[in-house]
């Protein structure tokens, strides 16, 4: 297929009135595609060139794509970036400015330039990097050469959902978009979508058959959550509790010779934790995957730290003066892969026997605690036990559940302290506009508007506005400085929202909220008309708490869990 043709499908996605308008148009565009570039379109679709947990970036700053614009255009680079500058974007200035060309690029040909682009490192490789840029921009028609640079400079935000990708590709290559949680299925193993696009033109057989893969990421299985200890009995039945340590989840991929550490996210976080890959490896020599949480422990009690001390270890340059000030220890709680078994589909009380074979002691790291209950006194007592232990309360784990990727259900449930009159859990919200602040605020942001994710519609619901909990630091720098890269003059198209702030943003922040209760309301959208019929649900009395940058803005709070939270609150 011609980029062309391509360029033209992202143009009418952009402007589609519904998400199934969204899903039939690149359907009809994947079915088009030699089977060869549906993958390439995939990635290029997500404006990348490899999937996000092979940490490929392209490494081209913006100044860079001015100065090989320039050159295309024969114009001094000053005029050209103040052009930019007033324009507020380069594509849109380069859909401008450039001559109308017949182009005949193919999706390939670009997506094999920009992958050389992505590819070259070291000495020279920024000039290198920009006369690519140049050639390939001169050989591209004007709305090409925009999609190429916003591309290349990290801008191109198409609000397509990866569920809506996956969608698509049923409806493409399976016929049916109701065969969704198939490809689902396979994504969630392998957190790869051109994968995924590769085995649904395979076929159904192709996506059942497969399985996990030592290096890449398992999307993560997460907890529900049940108002207090008698629900979680009634439900659950005897089961095993475990502590619920309070630090960053890691999952370990070892493969005999290399380590490979994922975040929540799905981020390549590998050199953050040396240490912890140091005793790992001292234990094991086998390939495994497991999942632990790392927590930052005093160097000289070996007390736990909070959370936020796990934070000082993002940094580029890990020193060993940071590494002695906040040592971690790793306490394990997963096992999915070991001596050459896939342990995903086995239930528990199986995974744990196994990872406790696997176990070997080491003074940095620990299997996590864990307890078979039986009665509610039982659970409380040990959840009491866990808070005295510097932990957040328990999870409670069925046994007899599988390990569910990429799934929050039933078969772990989450037991925190409620806080007396509030909500017993917070919700992690993503930031999709904001009212300008008066008087004190003038000049920043006076409230964010925050939404909840619909999965099943992959768009973001809103739920709340939050003014209060930031500090005058947060106000002042924090925000613009998080939030203006994502401003927009529109409202996003993944973004469901009856109020009109002064300014939106693509949803990509995710900020941690606690709330008093939750209402219903005619204002906002989350869970529209489920609970009452022209009403949504809304957070009485919200405050911020911190950001959630381990979550991604498909991993926050869904409108489902919120209904949850809604119905259990007064039980
Ligand atoms: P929270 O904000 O409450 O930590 P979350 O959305 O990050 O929740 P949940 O799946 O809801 O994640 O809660 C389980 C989380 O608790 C896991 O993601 C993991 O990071 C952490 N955790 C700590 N100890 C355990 C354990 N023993 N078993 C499973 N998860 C654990």
């Amino acid at each position: 297929m011609t980029f062309r043709r391509f360029v033209a499908t992202l143009l009418e996605v952009e402007r589609a009135s519904s998400r199934l308008a969204m899903v039939r148009m690149l359907a009809e565009a994947f079915r088009e595609l030699p089977p060869e570039e549906v993958p390439l379109a995939v990635l290029l679709l997500q404006g990348r060139v490899a999937p996000e947990f092979e940490g490929l970036e392209f490494g081209v700053a913006e100044k860079e794509a001015v100065k090989a614009l320039a050159l295309v255009l024969g114009r001094d680079e000053a005029e050209v970036a103040r052009a930019v500058k007033e324009k507020g974007d380069i594509g849109a200035y380069a859909r401008e400015v450039l001559p109308e060309r017949e182009g005949g690029l193919t999706v390939r040909q670009v997506y094999g330039e920009l992958r050389a682009i992505a590819e070259d490192s070291g000495k020279g490789s920024q000039l290198r990097k920009r006369e690519r840029l140049a050639r390939l921009l001169a050989a591209a028609s004007p709305e090409e050469a925009a999609v190429i640079l916003r591309t290349v400079t990290g801008r191109l935000r198409l609000g397509v959902g990866d569920a809506t990708v996956l969608e698509a590709l049923a409806l493409a290559f399976l016929g049916d978009r109701g065969k969704r949680p198939l490809l689902e299925r396979a994504y969630n193993l392998t957190s790869d979508l051109a994968h995924v696009a590769r085995l649904a033109l395979e076929g159904e057989e192709a996506l059942r058959a497969v399985k996990l893969e030592v290096g890449k990421p398992v999307r993560m299985m997460l907890a529900e959550r049940l108002p207090g200890p008698e629900q979680i009995m009634e439900k659950l039945g005897p089961h095993y509790a475990e502590h619920k340590y309070d630090g960053e989840r890691v999952q370990v991929h070892f493969n005999g010779e290399r380590f490979w550490v994922y975040s929540r996210r799905l981020e390549n976080i590998t050199h953050q934790y040396p240490d912890l890959l140091a005793a790992l490896g001292e234990v094991q020599q086998e390939p495994f995957i497991v999942e632990a949480e790392a927590v930052v422990v005093d160097p000289v009690t070996g007390e736990m730290r909070p959370f936020q001390n796990v934070l000082n270890r993002k940094v580029k340059h890990l020193t060993p003066e940071l590494l002695e000030k906040y040592p971690v220890k790793g306490f394990v709680f997963e096992i999915l892969y070991h001596d050459g078994k896939t342990l995903i589909d086995r239930p528990y009380t199986e995974r744990r026997q196994a990872l406790e074979r696997w176990f070997r002691p080491h003074e940095r790291l620990e299997l996590s605690s864990k307890r078979f209950v039986e009665t509610t006194e039982e659970l409380v007592q040990f959840f009491d036990a866990s808070i005295e232990a510097g932990c957040e309360g328990l999870v409670c784990k069925k046994p007899d559940g599988e390990y569910e990727a990429g799934k929050r259900g039933f078969k772990w449930v989450k037991y925190k302290r409620g806080i007396a009159g509030k909500l017993s859990d917070t919700l992690d919200l993503v930031v999709v506009g904001a009212w300008l602040g008066r008087g004190k605020r003038a000049g920043s942001y006076g409230s964010l508007l925050a939404a909840a994710y619909n999965p099943d519609e992959d768009r973001f619901e809103t739920l709340t506005k939050v003014g209060s909990g930031f500090s005058d630091e947060d106000l002042g720098q924090v925000l613009p400085r998080r939030l203006d890269p994502y401003r927009r003059e529109e409202r996003h198209p993944r973004v469901w929202s009856l109020l009109e702030p002064d300014v939106w943003f693509d949803p990509a922040l995710v900020v941690e909220v606690e709330a008093q209760e939750i209402t219903l309301s005619p204002n906002h959208t989350c869970a529209y008309g489920v609970v009452q019929e022209g009403r949504g649900l809304a957070l009485r009395f919200p405050r911020f708490v911190r950001y959630r940058d381990d979550k991604s803005p498909e991993e926050a709070t869904s409108t489902k869990e919120v209904v949850e939270m809604y119905r259990n609150q007064w039980a």
